[in-house]
């Protein structure tokens, strides 16, 4: 790794602040500002991602180095590293919320993979820059576990997302109070270094715009370009249009992938909207446990739900408007960005039903998409867990006459999935009974060979998927020392559609216990 040099296109072909002085300001005409990490005063690499290591050519005799725990914490720069903060602001919970920026997110440099593709590193909890605003630019070991975890469970689902190269401690405590309820804790202070091609997102256009700082703002455009969408071609009016078009598009697949494997971001501002559509900052997130589309696991949106699962593909919407607005000045024409918001819905509505049906084993039409839109008006009534749920629906399916169907039969499927059988209404019974009637008459008139629909479905619907309670359950042994739950679970989650028999024991819904437990079902932003 000393022989290594990471490059700093960012740094070097935009505009940065003047400035060095860390402290929180307003920075303008700039698209970022140089920083020095806070080094921790005990760094310790608690896990990496062998996979992720292993693909940008990272050795793991490095990773094992007091070295590498000091350059992932923040307390050693290898060659070439130029470290900055990005400026960027955002739409926080539907109102403009003005210059936010990387409060606690330090760009380390840009690094060549063996397959000459180009990834930024990215230090998250490595503490202050000019962005931080009132925070102390410090993560806790609790979330960035969660980010850890769930950015590389997600990679293996198929969902787009920025990645995680590592977890290490800093050796300092970070105060934070949860709930914002006056109970602050000590926890132990934690760095993620992340992966992604880069981290600019929407919010980073839109604060030049705000600033009417067309210039700029063109120059960030052509870098996103030169660098990070060389097929589209080179700047110009005409491939500006395509590339909005083509992140509009973009983002709806990532939203569909999203509603597939049951994932609520939990907080999805503008500046949490990355451009390359990565799922980015995890922070409040959760799964679906109970099929529920007003879930939200952000207790700070508990009121309005503006987040819930079943609002994401909405949001992104507004989200993709909000950026379409900042670079209008690009255009000075609303039509060419029209044509790549149309482009959002039509490739979200196509996306989605071949999504569904591929959930269901069958093959897209209408009356496919009416059957989804069938099932999805009871799932919610019958408290049924989702995972489970499409996990066991293909032996639902295999040699009964539709006729024959009744609640037994169908306890006998999926009663595994459902939260509590004795309080299922004779109404919500006869209504699954009716639509596991029509779902076997359609997978009958499509007459595809069972075992090849149980392969499509089985890869379509996880069985392993990275529970809030699963989580937890991996933080509070990490708090008290213990990481073998987390390597359990990240090797689990490297191969989530697999059978995996020796972890059965994580293909269960939710524990009681876990209901309504901070960090299992209500999380906070506070991290
Ligand atoms: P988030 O809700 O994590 O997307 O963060 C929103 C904004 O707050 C971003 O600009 C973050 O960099 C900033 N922020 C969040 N937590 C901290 C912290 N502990 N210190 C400094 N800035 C923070
Ligand atoms: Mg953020």
């Amino acid at each position: 790794m000393d022989k290594a040099t990471f490059q700093s296109t960012f740094v070097d072909e935009l505009i940065g602040d003047p400035s060095m002085v860390n402290r929180s300001r307003q920075v303008r005409g700039a698209c970022y500002s140089k920083v020095t990490p806070t080094p921790g005063s005990k760094p310790e690499l608690l896990s990496y991602s062998p996979r992720l290591a292993e693909y940008l050519g990272i050795d793991r005799d490095w990773l094992a180095s007091p070295q590498a725990a000091a350059v992932l914490t923040g307390n050693a720069l290898l060659p070439g590293m130029n470290p900055y903060a990005m400026c960027y602001g955002g739409h926080q919970f539907g109102s403009w919320a003005g210059q936010l920026g990387d409060g606690r997110a330090i760009n380390l440099g840009e690094w060549i993979a063996p397959d000459q593709s180009r990834w930024t590193w990215q230090l998250k909890g490595s503490g202050k820059t000019p962005y931080s605003r009132f925070g102390d630019g410090l993560a806790v070991l609790r979330s960035s576990l969660r980010e850890f975890l769930c950015s590389e469970a997600m990679h293996f689902l198929g969902v787009p997302t920025t990645r995680a190269l590592s977890l290490t401690t800093s050796g300092d405590w970070v105060t934070r109070d949860m709930f914002y309820d006056g109970n602050p804790r000590r926890e132990p202070g934690a760095v993620v270094c992340r992966i992604a091609p880069s981290f600019i997102r929407f919010g980073n256009f839109q604060i030049l715009s705000a600033q009417q700082n067309r210039e700029l703002l063109q120059q960030l455009v052509d870098y996103t370009l030169r660098y990070y969408f060389p097929e589209l071609g080179s700047p110009s009016i005409e491939t500006y249009e395509h590339w909005f078009r083509e992140v509009c598009e973009r983002t709806a697949k990532m939203i569909v992938a999203w509603m597939r494997v049951g994932f609520v971001h939990g907080v999805m501002n503008t500046d949490n909207m990355s451009i390359h559509c990565l799922t980015i900052d995890y922070g409040p997130y959760g799964w679906i446990d109970n099929y529920d589309p007003d879930w939200t696991p952000n207790t700070t949106d508990a009121e309005g739900r503006r987040y819930c699962f079943g609002n994401q593909p909405q949001i992104a919407q507004w989200n993709l408007v909000q950026l379409a607005n900042a670079l209008y000045p690009l255009f000075d024409a609303t039509e060419p960005l029209q044509r790549g918001l149309d482009a959002y819905l039509e490739v979200l509505t196509r996306e989605s039903s071949n999504m569904h049906a591929s959930k269901l084993g069958l093959l897209p039409t209408e009356a496919v998409e009416a059957i989804w839109q069938d099932l999805e008006s009871w799932l919610p009534a019958a408290d049924i867990d989702m995972t489970i749920f499409f996990r066991q629906l293909p032996s639902a399916a295999i040699g009964i006459v539709p006729d024959a169907i009744d609640a037994k039969c169908v306890l006998s499927w999926i009663g595994h999935a459902l939260y509590d059988a004795n309080a299922l209404s004779d109404a919500t019974m006869s209504w699954m009974i009716a639509w596991i009637r029509s779902y076997i008459a359609c997978v009958r008139t499509q007459n595809r060979p069972d075992q090849e629909r149980a392969i499509e479905m089985n890869c379509t619907n996880p069985k392993y998927v990275l529970r809030n309670y699963m989580a937890q359950q991996a933080i509070d042994a990490a708090e008290q020392g213990d990481l073998s739950e987390l390597q359990v679970l990240l090797q689990l989650l490297e191969k989530p559609y697999d059978e995996q028999p020796e972890y059965e024991r994580y293909f269960a819904k939710r524990p009681e216990w876990a209901r309504n437990r901070a960090g299992c079902s209500m999380l906070s932003c506070s991290s």
